[in-house]
């Protein structure tokens, strides 16, 4: 039969990091390109069946940490701005939030290459040193580093 997890995730970051842009990949697989922006935090819950494709979207809500299972904060990998601020929501979000909640850095954007102004080893170093997935993405082509049917990016956890 079907197996199914509702999990709710946050989404953490500056606005126009791409948090609505990811969700929207995530739960529709679809992107556009004037997605008003999300100050803060962006917030839903999501049915993951494994093997049918139910889904329920909560659409955005104000920051809301408890009874999510995991967080991503996200960052524009061309603004500067935008990394060191999502530091500044790793380090809030690790004293408020609950330590066992599984969090991952995204750097998103990463079809922009050419605009690129955050160093992947840079931020890969970072969510080392703190504990974090970490990942790049492209809400808007899903294509990086592998897609899957949902465009979401699979990731082990840093030992
Ligand atoms: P939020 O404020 O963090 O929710 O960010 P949005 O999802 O509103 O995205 C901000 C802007 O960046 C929008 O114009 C999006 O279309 C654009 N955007 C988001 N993700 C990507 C991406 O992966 N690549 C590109 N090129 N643009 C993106």
């Amino acid at each position: 039969g079907n197996k199914s997890i509702n999990a709710k995730l946050v989404l953490l970051g500056d606005a126009g990091a791409g948090k609505s842009s990811l969700v929207l990949r995530f739960v529709k697989g679809q992107f556009v390109e004037f997605q008003e922006s999300t100050i803060g935090a962006a917030f839903f819950s999501q049915t993951v069946a494994l093997n049918d494709a139910t889904e329920r979207y909560h659409g955005l809500a104000p920051l809301y940490y408890r009874g999510a299972a995991a967080a991503i904060i996200v960052y524009d990998r061309t603004n500067q701005t935008s990394f060191d601020q999502a530091k500044k929501w790793v380090e809030e979000f690790q004293a408020q939030g609950n330590p066992n909640m599984v969090t991952a850095l995204a750097g998103n954007k990463l079809d922009l290459l050419d605009a690129n102004k955050v160093a992947s080893e840079e931020a890969q170093t970072y969510a080392q040193e703190n504990g974090l997935f970490f990942m790049e993405t492209s809400a808007k082509t899903a294509k990086n580093p592998a897609p899957n049917p949902s465009g979401m990016f699979l990731v082990d956890r840093p030992s």
